[in-house]
């Protein structure tokens, strides 16, 4: 392939990679975003393999041979994994981004058939160092938060004593050990800098994640995905490959426009969440967190519920990570059609953090086929909770937690939550009085017009939808 045909190739894709974005943008047009970003990716691939830079038949065969394994790979992850395992997937290849731009990094450096000199040295060794620093630092930390996610790490955040301290003096070494890299002449000596830092990048990356709490992964996440595009771009520019340079930049820039809004969405300053400390173990019982319980709850069997539900005229369903475990969203949109046919208006209050990632709930509900016109965000319901006779939260714990407005003390004080318990009734529905992933009790439970209705979310749900229709 020309190398003119691959520059149109490659500005083709990177338009595609565009509206891609753009699609994602809204649940209408998500589908139609995949497709342009698989088109997209499609053009990319055959444009790089087939063009000017990869030389020679067997090359070819040996690029195809490693795609065909590692694309097995990923069609066997993305298959089997469960979508409530999603973010830790995700997780998980973002830190395979990272590892890639250190190999890259490496390759490059130790690669004799480059001949710069002068300026262009320098700045080939610049774009290898912070290649190898920004990939070192999203593989290690990426790692980390696949373990938060996952249950393997404690969500507690490690606060050492002088962690600050501690982060800046990893950065004023990794600029001197930069220093001494540039004057380098000898690539073997040029490796021991670039290995020291690579170490301590790494180290970077596992101290910045473990300091994190629980409750403020879905922004790391986010943010680990800004970096594993900041890392492509760093490949792109020690390959001099354009399209890796802008797909990388769009992906940086996309992951970090999400961090902020995410953040917003928590009340959180990016800064304060990068510098740790937010949040408890996740999953742990409610009664362990609290000095004293907060009251008697009222428990209400599946027939009240449905008797409930027949008498109002507006019903907000908030759902949670629970439906997503319980995998109800089907059971919940038969309930909205029973009640809307019977003339009840129905919506669906969707807070920006629900579930385990970004548009968990969207994409659950999406899947139920449940109409886009009644799937609310937070900001868009939340006034309308004083007007509403039944509110359902069906498996959300901590995006309904009165506490964050009530409790200054409480660790997720400030964040704003869907205010359900201003609606007439607000029936939760869990299986037991555990607490969510943020790991602090909820009052909601306990307030005199709550009732709980205990049990797998699918299974009750199923058993409100047979009372709903005899
Ligand atoms: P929570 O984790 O606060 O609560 C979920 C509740 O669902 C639990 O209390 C659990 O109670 C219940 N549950 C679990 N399984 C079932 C089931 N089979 N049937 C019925 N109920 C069930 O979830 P929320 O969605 O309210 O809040 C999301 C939390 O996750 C926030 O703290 C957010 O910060 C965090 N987070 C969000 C991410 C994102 O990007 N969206 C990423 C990572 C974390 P019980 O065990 O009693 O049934």
């Amino acid at each position: 392939m020309s190398v003119g045909l691959v520059t149109i190739s490659y500005i083709v894709a990177t338009i595609l990679f565009i509206k891609s974005l753009g699609g994602l943008s809204n649940p209408e047009s998500s589908r139609q975003g995949n497709y342009f970003g698989i088109a997209g990716m499609a053009i990319a691939i055959l444009a790089t393999v087939f063009g000017p830079q990869v030389i020679g038949t067997g090359s070819v065969i040996t690029i195809m041979i490693c795609m065909a394994v590692g694309g097995s790979v990923g069609i066997y992850a993305a298959v089997k994994v469960k979508m409530t395992e999603m973010p830790e997937l995700v997780a998980l290849m973002h830190s395979l981004v990272g590892l890639a731009a250190v190999l890259v990094g490496y390759a490059t450096y130790i690669d004799t058939n480059t001949s710069f000199v002068g300026a262009e040295k320098t700045i080939h060794e610049v774009e290898i160092f912070v290649g190898v620093l920004i990939g070192a630092v999203t593989f290690s930390g990426s790692l980390i938060a696949f373990g938060k996610l996952a249950g393997k790490i404690s969500g507690k955040p490690l606060l050492l004593p002088a962690r600050h301290f501690l982060n800046l003096a990893l950065l004023v070494g990794s600029i001197v050990l930069g220093k001494w890299f540039l004057n380098v002449e000898d690539i073997n000596v040029g490796l021991i800098p670039l290995m020291s830092m690579t170490v301590l990048a790494l180290l970077f990356g596992i101290h910045m994640v473990m300091a994190i709490g629980g409750a403020d992964m879905p922004v790391v996440v986010s943010m680990l995905n800004s970096y594993s595009g900041w890392a492509a771009a760093a490949t792109g520019f020690m390959l001099s490959n354009d399209l890796l340079i802008v797909t990388g930049a769009l992906v940086g820039s996309s992951g970090a426009i999400l961090s902020y809004i995410m953040c917003r969405a928590m009340n959180r300053h990016f800064l304060s969440v990068i510098a740790g400390g937010f949040g408890t173990e996740g999953g742990t019982p409610a009664a362990a967190g609290s000095a004293e319980p907060l009251g008697e709850v009222q428990p209400i069997s599946a027939a009240d519920t449905a008797e409930l539900l027949k008498e109002a005229r507006h019903v907000i369903i908030v759902p949670g990570y629970g439906m997503a475990v319980a995998q109800a969203q089907h059971t919940v949109f038969e309930i909205t059609k029973v009640l809307r046919d019977q003339g009840i208006e129905v919506r669906f209050g969707i807070h920006p953090v629900a579930g385990r990632m970004p548009g968990h709930m969207n994409v659950l509900l999406a899947e139920a086929r449940v109409p886009y016109d009644i799937v609310m965000e937070m900001d868009e319901i939340n006034e309308d909770f004083p007007n509403t006779d039944v509110a359902m939260i069906i498996g959300a714990n901590d995006i309904v937690n009165p506490a964050a407005q009530d409790d200054p003390n409480s660790p997720i004080a400030g964040m704003p939550v869907l205010e359900v318990w201003k609606a007439k009734t607000s029936i939760v529905m869990k299986r037991s009085m555990a607490s969510g992933y943020a790991g602090v009790d909820n009052p909601l439970f306990y307030k005199d017009n709550n009732r709980m209705l205990f049990g797998d979310a699918k299974k009750m749900l199923e058993e409100v939808l047979g009372h709903l229709k005899g």
